[in-house]
């Protein structure tokens, strides 16, 4: 008895109970009025009795129209196979029920697919090898995989991990602002090579972002380039080595030969060209390795050291140096460099260094003019050198950046000696900065290099 409408019963005998008490008064008081056409009594009663039934019948039927009208709504969201059978009820009580019966079969049903879901998205984020995390808007975590947790909370009490806040899982500031930054731009961030608990990862971020545009939150992804580091830092420890290695007896021959030659009197006139050629050359391979040697340095150095610093005299101090070194050269350096720069100092003035240098050496002009411009904005900082020199070609400036990379047709000129390694050097140190560098030039007008550098 429990599910009997016990509500609209005891409305429905009130009902009745009313109508009885009014029937009675109404033939009461009209038998004591009129005592004559029986008739008429019995139609007056009549209709009195049914207009009241009328309005009664209309106020209680009210709320069923609207159920009724609900369900009409309901069913335009209805699977057509659905609708059809809902179409024939003739029955309004009838409808409601088998639209209840539906919508909970419907409910089930959908239950079962999220559920279902629910696993298959549970099972790919496990059959990924990569550690994955999901962290909602506010930076909780809601759900990892098991690479993550092995990696980054091994032998730590698991409970801690779950909806809670991301810096108590990773101490790195560089992580958080990553995921800080996908969330402010809506974009996928990366961040490369980044030590937790001794491996080194790649990080991807990505913003979570719903079909009506709601932000669900934010999934990291880890890749561990642990093993390719490692293959990378051998690479470069075995260049570094050879380059080591060979620059010693290099040094040997170059001054033995130095020394046959200030002693020409002592050595046979015909061997004065040969012994020239091998100091000259000499000195070339000592350039080259040393250059590679400087490479493969920068290349195996995993941390810079930013520091923030003003700008101008390191201008003026590689300037003068570089004065220094081509006397022959009227250089005209104009310089806009006010305000501080937030850079690995040693490496940065390495990177301008080569490219005033390359501007001076390539250089078919004594005279030589060089515009320096600095400027600071939001995010970024902006380095550009100009130069009026020969300009490279649009068949070359792809390459110029590649290692040994020389434009073709400049070795006829005995003063561009190089390595190709000069913008090498400067892009890994730009790139170790994750910076970036461009170039613009045109033949016979010249180049600008322009560095940018983020800011923070
Ligand atoms: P290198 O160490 O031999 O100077 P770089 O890597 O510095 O080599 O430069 C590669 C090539 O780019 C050079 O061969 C040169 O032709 C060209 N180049 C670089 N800088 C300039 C410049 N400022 N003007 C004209 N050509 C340039």
């Amino acid at each position: 008895m429990n599910n009997f409408p016990w509500y609209y019963f005891l409305r429905t005998i009130r009902a009745r109970i009313i109508l009885v008490i009014l029937a009675s008064t109404l033939t009461y008081i009209i038998c004591v009025n009129y005592t004559e056409y029986i008739f008429s009594k019995v139609l007056i009663v009549m209709a009195v009795l049914s207009t009241f039934s009328i309005v009664q019948g209309v106020l209680k039927i009210l709320p069923l129209g609207k159920t009724l009208a609900k369900i009409d709504q309901i069913q335009i969201d209805l699977p057509h196979d659905k609708k059809l059978g809902l179409i024939y009820q003739k029955n309004e009580w009838v409808l409601i029920q088998e639209m209840l019966g539906l919508t909970e079969k419907y409910i089930l049903e959908q239950k079962e697919k999220i559920k279902t879901q629910k696993i298959q998205s549970n099972t790919i984020i496990e059959s990924i090898p990569q550690p994955i995390i999901w962290v909602d808007y506010y930076f909780n975590s809601l759900q990892y995989n098991k690479s993550f947790k092995q990696s980054f909370v091994q032998g730590e009490d698991t409970k801690v991990l779950y909806d809670e806040k991301l810096w108590k899982i990773f101490e790195q500031k560089e992580i958080l602002d990553l995921f800080e930054k996908s969330k402010q731009t809506d974009t996928v961030h990366h961040l490369k090579g980044i030590l937790i608990k001794g491996n080194y990862y790649d990080i991807a971020v990505t913003p979570i972002i719903s079909t009506d545009k709601e932000h669900t939150g934010l999934l990291g992804i880890f890749h561990n380039v642990s093993e390719a580091k490692l293959t990378e830092k051998m690479r470069v420890d075995f260049v570094a080595n050879v380059s080591h290695e060979i620059r010693t007896p290099l040094t040997s021959i170059k001054g033995f030969s130095q020394l046959l030659l200030a002693k020409k009197e002592d050595t046979p006139p015909e061997l004065h060209t040969s012994l020239e050629r091998i100091v000259t050359n000499s000195e070339k391979l000592e350039d080259l390795f040393t250059n590679l040697l400087k490479l493969s340095v920068i290349e195996a150095q995993y941390e810079i050291r930013p520091e923030e610093f003003e700008l101008k005299p390191l201008i003026s101090s590689i300037s003068a140096n570089l004065k220094g070194k081509y006397k022959n050269h009227n250089i005209n350096l104009a310089q806009k460099v006010s305000g501080k720069i937030f850079a690995d100092k040693k490496l940065f003035e390495h990177a301008v260094t080569n490219l005033l240098d390359n501007s001076i050496k390539y250089a078919e002009k004594e005279s030589v003019e060089i515009k320096i411009e600095f400027n600071n904005h939001e995010m970024h900082s902006e380095l550009s050198i100009k130069d009026n020199g020969p300009g490279i070609g649009s068949s070359d400036i792809d390459r110029i950046f590649e290692r040994f990379y020389r434009v073709k047709g400049e070795a006829k000129l005995p003063k561009a000696d190089g390595s190709g390694l000069g913008l090498s050097i400067v892009k890994h140190i730009i790139n170790k900065h994750r910076g970036k560098i461009k170039v613009k030039s045109e033949v016979g007008k010249g180049t600008e290099f322009t560095i940018f550098l983020p800011t923070v």
